[in-house]
């Protein structure tokens, strides 16, 4: 078989009306099979709980989106054994082989495609774009990832030396627990998925909470791919139920993360304690929050910066581990870009995100929600509201885009991560300032500066701590394969998603030499 040169997915151009026409029978369809019962699945076998769990529409909590198993101890240990047999055979298989279930499912996936972005609009809230944004990068990572795979097990080269063949070849870690959050419940847990067990591994996936029926929907494509049982185990259950005993448990060898801090911080302290029976040293793959920045310049075009703030802020209701939840503008051009951010912010339009005219549909959750309230009466403490301020009054987790100006650097929103609609705008003395600024906080995920000033741009090449750093441009939307992602400090391990260096993180190397 050929392989062509890896490409990302083009996104669904919705102003066609072919496209939307699909989009909305997708939703119709899949509004019909809402409310139906997961069961978990463990070595192929469909397994149902005592316990269950149900996911909500977060638009309208009244809406059940599924009914899910909550598996005990019993079933945690049973899909680690599982798992751990599994992994005697997998272990061994090709890397053709393995890569070529992931070229099967991305087909699968795409052909799938409205249907799954239904999905993601009902489970998770988000917008038509956003959902399809979603669905492509999954199918993303998963041909990249294969190509990885076939590369990574190509000859090694190694320095000669006479007298010997020297050989190295990269193997597999073992059980594998995959845990992604419910922000991109697609994508991420694709991801993270696709590469543990492209390169020999077994996995448990215990998906999000709030997004388990999206994370069922591609254990069937990988069902329909021919992946074999036992190789990938689904085990949604609350994460603070269940959690600690897969992580803990001695036949994990690795975990694969990605979440808020305080969740990736205790996985790291859980898994470096060597538990009775354990032989290695659990890797921990961690990606965590952001407290993400826009600096703006004078010296730039301000239309374009203010798009990108605003887009970066708000778009999936400011969800994104990439968010821009500061923007940190310098004092020259201040007072004006406020006032250019609030005009835009003031036209999106909030509301069901199944209405493709609506730019924001809710955020996930009931906690999240009030969380995020929470946070926008701390901001009108520590600074003056400018725009937004409140929940929209119907049923279902809508917030308005709020922007809150004159935040001090030190100030709880210039800080705390809020996963959520809320923007702090930050006065900067000047770019210097604006850097200092933009650097003091724990984390370094994304950040973008808006100049024209080659000096400027230089100078935060060096300086600009995160690991994603973009000019003239959004801070949002990494693709796969051309901006590796993730994030310094308290923002994770630095893994690379979609990066050549990925798949390293789940493999171990293996130097073999044979004298002559
Ligand atoms: P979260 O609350 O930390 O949850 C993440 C995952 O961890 C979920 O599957 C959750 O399960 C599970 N979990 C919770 N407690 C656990 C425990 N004690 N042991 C093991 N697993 C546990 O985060 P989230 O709300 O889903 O996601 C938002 C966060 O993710 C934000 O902080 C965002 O910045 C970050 N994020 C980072 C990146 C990145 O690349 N750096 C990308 C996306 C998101 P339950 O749902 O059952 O609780």
């Amino acid at each position: 078989m050929v392989i062509s040169e890896f490409k990302n997915e083009p996104f669904v151009d919705f102003s066609m009306p072919e496209n939307q026409e699909r989009m909305k029978s997708a939703l119709k369809k899949v509004k019909q099979e809402l409310g139906k019962e997961y069961p978990l699945i463990i070595g192929g076998e469909r397994v149902k709980t005592s316990e269950k769990f149900k996911s909500l529409n977060p638009s309208n909590p009244d809406e059940v989106i599924g009914i899910l198993q909550q598996p005990a101890d019993k079933e945690v240990t049973q899909a680690v054994e599982v798992a751990k047999d599994t992994f005697e055979n997998w272990k061994h298989t090709s890397a053709k082989e393995r890569a070529g279930y992931l070229f099967k499912a991305a087909k699968i996936m795409r052909d799938r495609k409205f249907e799954l972005s239904a999905w993601l609009v009902y489970e998770t809230g988000k917008t038509w774009p956003e959902a399809d944004g979603d669905v492509a990068e999954a199918i993303d990572f998963m041909e990249f990832y294969a190509r990885e795979a076939l590369r990574y097990a190509l000859h090694q080269p190694l320095t000669p030396f006479p007298g010997e063949i020297n050989e190295l070849r990269y193997i597999p870690l073992g059980v594998g627990v995959v845990i992604p959050p419910w922000n991109f419940p697609m994508a991420i847990l694709v991801g993270m998925t696709s590469a543990s067990f492209v390169t020999g591994n077994t996995v448990i996936l215990k998906p999000s909470s709030d997004s388990p029926v999206i994370a069922h929907k591609f254990m069937e494509i990988l069902d329909e791919a021919g992946l074999p049982s036992g190789v990938v185990n689904y085990l949604p259950g609350r994460g603070s139920v269940i959690g600690d005993g897969l992580v803990g448990n001695p036949h994990t060898r690795f975990i694969s993360f990605t979440g808020s801090m305080e969740v990736g911080l205790h996985i790291v302290e859980l898994a470096s304690k060597a538990q009775p029976g354990q032989i290695w040293i659990k890797r921990v793959i961690a990606e965590m929050g952001g407290k993400d920045c826009t600096i703006v310049d004078s010296d730039t075009d301000l239309d374009s910066a203010a798009d990108g703030v605003i887009a970066g802020a708000f778009g999936f209701q400011g969800q994104k581990c990439s968010a821009c939840s500061r923007a940190i503008v310098v004092d020259s051009i201040y007072d004006e870009f406020v006032e250019m951010l609030k005009i835009r912010a003031q036209k999106l339009k909030v509301g069901m995100p199944t209405d493709p005219t609506n730019y924001m549909g809710p955020v996930i959750n009931e906690r999240a929600f009030k969380s995020i309230l929470n946070y926008i009466e701390i901001g009108k403490q520590e600074g003056k509201l400018v725009c937004g301020g409140k929940a929209l009054d119907r049923s279902g987790y809508f917030i308005e885009p709020t922007i809150i100006r004159d935040i001090a650097s030190d100030a709880r929103i210039a800080k705390e991560e809020i996963f959520g609609p809320v923007l702090a705008v930050i006065r900067a003395k000047d770019f210097e300032d604006a850097l200092n600024i933009a650097n003091s906080t724990i984390y370094g995920l994304t950040s973008s500066l808006y100049t024209r000033n080659r000096k400027y741009i230089e100078r935060a090449k060096d300086v600009f701590h995160c690991g994603n750093l973009y000019f003239n441009r959004k801070c949002t939307g990494a693709l796969v394969g051309v901006h590796p992602f993730g994030g310094f400090n308290m923002s994770g391990t630095d893994s690379k998603a979609g990066g050549k260096d990925y798949l390293l993180l789940f493999m171990q190397a293996k130097a073999i030499s044979e004298k002559l």
